[in-house]
This record gives C-alpha cells, structure tokens and sequence, in this order.
C-alpha cells in the first residue's frame, strides 16, 4: 500500500522559527483586522485566524518577508515586493512540503 505524505500544512507546522538567532513566534488570532501582522520589537507574526488555510499559509509567508527584511536592518518596506516575495517563497514551500510521495 502506497502511503501517502503526512507532512502537515505549512502554517499549522509553524509555531515558532529563527531568524538570525532571534526566535519569532506565530501565532492565530481572530482579533485582529488586518489579515497578518509582523512586530519586530516583539518578534511575533501574528495570522487572522477566520481564513482558508491558502489565505494563512500566503500571509504567513508575506509576513516572514517583513521579518525577513527587519531582521536585515530595512525598515521602509515595499508591499508590491514584499507581497510578490512571500508569493514565491510560498509556491516553493508548497512544493517541497506536499509533494505526494505515492506517485513516486
Ligand atoms: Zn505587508
């Protein structure tokens, strides 16, 4: 019997990561307005909890492209860049995290 990837969802398996030595947490929240946020002085990407699992795996990624860029010392951010980024690393994670084995 083939068996299947159980590789869990890329944003559920996220809880916590480090970023040049700093450990950001992640966390789901239904009350907060804006679909993700990202505080740098906390280190906490903070997920609108009411969305498809698509729309938080997407913001997560959009999220760690800020901390990414405030873990290198930028603080002015562009969205369209940011926003094109995360998009990117997103379809490559997806990628790496649900490949189905079973075809291999
Ligand atoms: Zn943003």
């Amino acid at each position: 019997m083939a068996t299947k990837n159980t590789k869990p969802d890329v944003a559920p398996a996220i809880r916590a990561f480090y970023l040049a030595g700093c450990q950001w947490t992640v966390s789901l929240s239904k009350d907060i307005t804006e679909m993700g946020t990202c505080n740098p002085m906390t280190y906490e990407i903070v997920l609108k909890e009411n969305m498809t699992q698509q729309a938080i795996e997407a913001t997560f990624f959009h999220e760690l492209v800020h901390a990414i860029k405030f873990t290198m010392g930028e603080t002015n951010h562009d969205e369209r860049e940011v926003e094109a980024f995360g998009n990117l690393l997103h379809q490559t994670f997806v990628q790496l995290w649900r490949v189905d084995t079973s075809k291999i």
